[in-house]
């Protein structure tokens, strides 16, 4: 029997976070507005409107294209693709596949151990089409123009990946980058991240590529794996009964679990592609537009080495690290919150310490009820100051470490901060030598029977008597204080 491998090559779609739309000034934010609110002349296609390019989207690609290491073409061209269909006004969208501002670059990716350098081909800018919608009942459909216009990233791979697996990696690795340079949401849920994946399998050894299906609407990270799984069989079934795999355009159907067809290569569109003549071409490294000085003082630390200097500044574990760093914010949190603490920089191993100390407390307690309330960092109600502040008062045994979980969970919930809760509840651990003593010495005389056992030996007695102090000051005297006087008061006995 022939064994087979399987070749993948993504296209992806990536919304980019500008202010305002690709060629016109709209609103490129258009979650809270009604249909059709944020149009213009120019993105409803109006004869006679002349687009003017957004420099920020553009500058965005360069920055991206250096984040992966690409190429800065020479020059860049917008370019028409024509074809008609009711979401595009203009019966063309503007786009630049055939000569992309990035050519090449690469992202390295990480499976089970192994490091792969997944090649890019290039990366373009276009327009994004409306959307249309088919009420239940209609026998209608309407147009909404808001998403048209709207700035889009295409990055296409090299056919490099040889596993669904990391066909998913590679997506949620772009997804970090284009997070971490701020240039998009990228969330697929959304559909601001989208992916179309191209799938082949040929026998192992052969060089060639085999008859590629390219599979749409994706749009979550598990479906992108189960996707692709499915294609493969497919495919794999129809070549082990010896029959071709036809090139084609196929759908998930996430109901079904399967894909199907919808177009094959013969009723493929001619886009008669040709330059946009309302747009001239940039010339980049003129340096009349374009301060590539200026984009490369804009790339930040990435993902990969921010959890590598949280490893090695503040000694956390891999995996501590990564999660600190999935989300920027959320690295962001950890760090601001440790600066915040005091004495901080006063030496490494305190540092250290503390590090372990606000990461423990982040993945355990404020991810958790993250996770639970299905927000994330940026809606917690507890900003890095107030947690600080928190950690603070139970690192100097203001409280102990189990009622500053409680005074967390409310803070979480009401925003409030720890001194509101501490000072409405009365919460604060009672430190005061003097109020501690009080209650050991009434502890004492209440339980004769427990001090003559102590007296005579029993390290037992000492326990119990602690945990009556304790219980006396209902778990908020400081047990290192108890532990002291006690020692102290029946020594005197
Ligand atoms: P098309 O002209 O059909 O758009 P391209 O050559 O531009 O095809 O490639 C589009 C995407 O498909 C790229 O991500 C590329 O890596 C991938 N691709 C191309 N050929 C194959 C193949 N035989 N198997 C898997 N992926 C492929
Ligand atoms: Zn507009
Ligand atoms: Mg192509």
């Amino acid at each position: 029997m022939i064994k087979y491998e399987t070749v993948i090559g993504l296209e992806i779609h990536a919304q980019l976070k500008t202010e305002s739309k690709m060629f016109c000034s709209c609103d490129n934010y258009s979650v809270d507005a009604k249909p059709n609110e944020n149009t213009c002349p120019i993105c409803l296609g109006m004869p006679g409107t002349l687009p003017v390019p957004n420099k920020k989207a553009i500058e965005w690609v360069y920055l991206l294209g250096l984040a992966l290491n690409g190429k800065i073409a020479e020059k860049f061209n917008f370019e028409r693709k024509n074809y008609f269909y009711p979401d595009l006004p203009k019966a063309y969208q503007i786009t630049s596949s055939t000569k992309p501002p990035v050519i090449g670059g690469r992202v390295e990716i990480e499976t089970e151990g192994v490091i792969q350098n997944i090649r890019i081909n290039h990366i373009h800018l276009e327009e994004d089409a409306g959307k249309l919608i088919h009420p239940k009942l209609g026998e209608y459909s309407l147009v909404d123009l808001n998403r048209a216009g709207t700035p889009l990233l295409e990055i296409v791979t090299e056919p490099d990946m040889r596993a669904p697996r990391e066909a998913r990696i590679f997506m949620q690795d772009l997804r970090s980058i284009l997070r971490y340079l701020s240039i998009s949401d990228a969330n697929m849920e959304q559909g601001n991240l989208r992916c179309d994946a191209n799938i082949s399998l040929r026998p192992v050894g052969q060089k060639e590529l085999g008859t590629k299906v390219e599979i749409k609407n994706i749009n979550s990270f598990k479906m992108i794996e189960r996707a692709i799984e499915y294609e493969v069989e497919r495919q794999m079934e129809l070549l082990g009964e010896n029959k071709k795999v036809v090139q084609e355009t196929r759908g998930w159907d996430e109901s079904k679990g399967k894909t199907l067809g919808q177009r094959s290569k013969e009723e493929a569109n001619d886009y008669r592609y040709f330059p946009e003549p309302d747009i001239p071409p940039l010339e980049p490294y003129s340096g009349k537009e374009i301060d590539f000085d200026e984009i490369k003082a804009w790339l930040p630390e990435l993902q990969k080495e921010k959890s590598q200097r949280f490893i090695n500044e503040y000694n956390l574990s891999t995996q501590d690290a990564e999660i600190l760093t999935s989300d920027l914010e959320l690295s962001r949190y950890f760090e601001q919150t440790l600066e915040e603490l005091p004495d901080i920089t006063k030496n490494d191993e305190i540092k250290k310490q503390k590090a372990k100390k606000v990461s423990n407390w982040i993945i355990s307690e404020v991810l958790a009820k993250l996770n639970l309330a299905g927000i994330s960092i940026s809606d917690c109600k507890v900003n890095h100051k107030d947690l600080a502040e928190l950690l603070d008062k139970a690192d100097h045994g203001e409280i102990s470490g189990k009622i500053a979980k409680e005074i967390f969970a409310e803070m979480f919930e009401t925003g409030k901060n720890s001194e509101q809760i501490i000072k409405a509840k009365g919460l604060s651990q009672i430190s005061d030598t003097g109020a501690v003593k009080v209650m050991i010495t009434e502890v004492i005389k209440e339980n004769q029977g427990p001090v003559s056992d102590f007296k005579a030996g029993k390290e037992k007695a000492f326990g119990y008597l602690i945990g009556q102090v304790m219980a006396k000051s209902r778990g908020q005297a400081n047990p290192q204080v108890v532990n002291e006087i006690l020692k102290d008061l029946l020594d005197k006995e």
